[in-house]
């Protein structure tokens, strides 16, 4: 016997889980399969907790480093790493308990256990708690994210050698770590572990860190990490990693010259692969995109019915990504028009300070041949980052040179990540530097430095204000 649903969705992370609760707001019976946690990857082992201990580090290290410069003392400062974990699962805890409580809300019907597709569209379930169930619907929409990819090289099994899953699980702080990889997922890493004071090395195969966003962030966040006594090499292909008698070593070649890093973990922040592990019955035949599941811009896939989101599918691998994609292709289960614009998803990094972009940069525009008009702003002569002692970073715009529409933004700053949705809502809508200046911006704020941003774009700047020497 087999039960039926309009929508059996494979996976409950914020692809997954969205468009499960879109789905049943648009009235449709619908599934979710979940092998481990609702909430997924985001909640479970990637946003949420990662956020959680980078705040948790980052007032440790405020309250070490910033507490003096405005008059107050703080004596005996110090932590206990398994509270801090403590408070990182209980956020997720939280969370995830306000998902599950949506879905029953929402009338979805949660099955927990893996989830294996078959070639007439139906889904196999096995049950978590024992035995088997077969669900059938006209649609399925898979959702099975993505997993840490470990690079194939000697040593990548040996104990203390673990990925960001592993990380969440530590119940002590380590000494030291060799982070390989520094892209988002390991620069993010670097700060929390520099902040609660490990030694960090980060050892970078491309030619810097961060190589997908602006040059100058990249360039920039290098610097700042190295006074946060990371050590940062680029440009560096790790070639295996040994068990040495101080900890693990990771043997790496920089500029064709033998190197070692030695940490008492290593981190393999290296990348992440499509999540495909027992989610295609062994005679299912649909088509791939390289190692991601090949999708439309419908989303949907080679096998009629059958649509996949989020980390699956070749793309950004982002939670609000993931997520919109969910909206968007509910919408079209339905027959509507998609009412989100994915051509402008925004990208933070959560550093100090924090990063963020969306659309186009300088760079981008010059290869692409556009001609743009591009305005900068130095927070160091922002107000509210003078008070916060936040002043390093800046905000760049670019906008067309004929129109001035807005094509992209880059942050680096406090609350950049918070500031960069104007931006997003900027370019999905067209706006020009001037409707984005019409709106008064309140003082003393962060956003004040936008607005310096925009009239540099125009070369109307008005308010900058003379930058403290400190
Ligand atoms: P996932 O979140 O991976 O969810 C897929 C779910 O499907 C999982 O729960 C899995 O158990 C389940 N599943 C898989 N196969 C089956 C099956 N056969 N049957 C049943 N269930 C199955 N993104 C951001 O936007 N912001 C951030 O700050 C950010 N930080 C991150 C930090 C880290 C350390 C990591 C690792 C990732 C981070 N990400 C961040 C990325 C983000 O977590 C992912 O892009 C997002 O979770 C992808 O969503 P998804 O729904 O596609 O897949």
């Amino acid at each position: 016997m087999s039960e039926k649903f309009d929508l059996i969705v494979i996976g409950a992370g914020p692809g997954g889980y969205v468009a499960a609760i879109k789905a049943a707001k648009a009235g449709m019976n619908v599934a979710v399969v979940e092998s481990i946690r609702v909430g997924g990857t985001c909640l479970n082992r990637g946003c949420i907790p990662a956020k959680a201990m980078i705040h948790a580090s980052g007032l440790y290290r405020e309250m070490l480093e910033e507490a003096e410069l405005v008059g107050l003392s703080a004596s005996n400062v110090s932590y206990d790493y398994s509270k801090i974990v403590e408070y990182k699962q209980g956020t997720t805890d939280e969370l995830v308990g306000g998902i599950e409580a949506l879905l029953e809300g929402n009338g979805v019907t949660r099955f927990e256990g893996k989830g294996t597709l078959q070639a007439d569209r139906s889904v196999v379930v096995k049950l978590k708690d024992g035995g088997e169930t077969v669900l059938e619907a006209d649609k399925v929409l898979l959702a099975a994210g993505s997993v840490p990819s470990l690079i194939p090289i000697p040593g990548i099994d040996l104990k203390g050698v673990l990925t960001s899953d592993g990380v969440f699980s530590l119940t002590h702080k380590p000494e030291s770590l060799v982070i390989i990889g520094g892209g988002v997922i390991g620069v993010e890493f670097a700060t929390v572990f520099a902040n609660l004071g490990s030694k960090v090395t980060i050892v970078e195969a491309l030619p810097r860190i961060l190589q997908n966003m602006d040059k100058e962030v990249s360039q920039n966040l290098k610097m700042i990490m190295k006074k946060s006594d990371v050590e940062i090499h680029t440009g560096a292909s790790v070639k295996s990693i040994e068990q040495g008698g101080e900890g693990l070593i990771v043997n790496y070649e920089e500029k064709d010259k033998p190197a070692q890093a030695t940490g008492q973990i290593v981190v393999c922040a290296a990348g992440r692969k499509p999540n495909l592990d027992g989610l295609f019955a062994e005679d299912v035949v649909i088509a791939m995109d390289g190692k991601f599941v090949d999708v439309n811009e419908k989303f949907e896939t080679s096998m009629p019915g059958v649509y996949a989101i989020g980390d699956i599918i070749n793309g950004v691998q982002l939670a609000h990504a993931a997520s919109a994609h969910g909206i968007c292709a509910v919408e079209i289960m339905n027959g509507e028009e998609p009412s989100l614009n994915l051509g402008a998803i925004p990208g933070c990094v959560y550093t100090d300070p924090e990063i963020a972009q969306v659309g186009i940069t300088e760079a981008d525009a010059k290869d692409a041949g556009t001609e743009v008009i591009c305005g900068k702003f130095i927070m160091s002569a922002n107000g509210k980052s003078l008070i916060t002692h936040e002043e390093r970073g800046f905000v760049k715009v670019v906008a067309k040179a004929d129109s001035h529409e807005i094509l992209g933004a880059q942050m680096m700053c406090a609350r950049a990540t918070d500031m960069i949705a104007e931006f997003t809502t900027a370019i999905t809508n067209g706006l020009t530097v001037e409707q984005m200046l019409a709106g008064v911006r309140p003082h003393p704020t962060y956003n004040e430095g936008i607005t310096e941003a925009l009239e540099d774009c125009i070369g109307e700047s008005t308010h900058t204000v003379p930058r403290r020497k400190r």
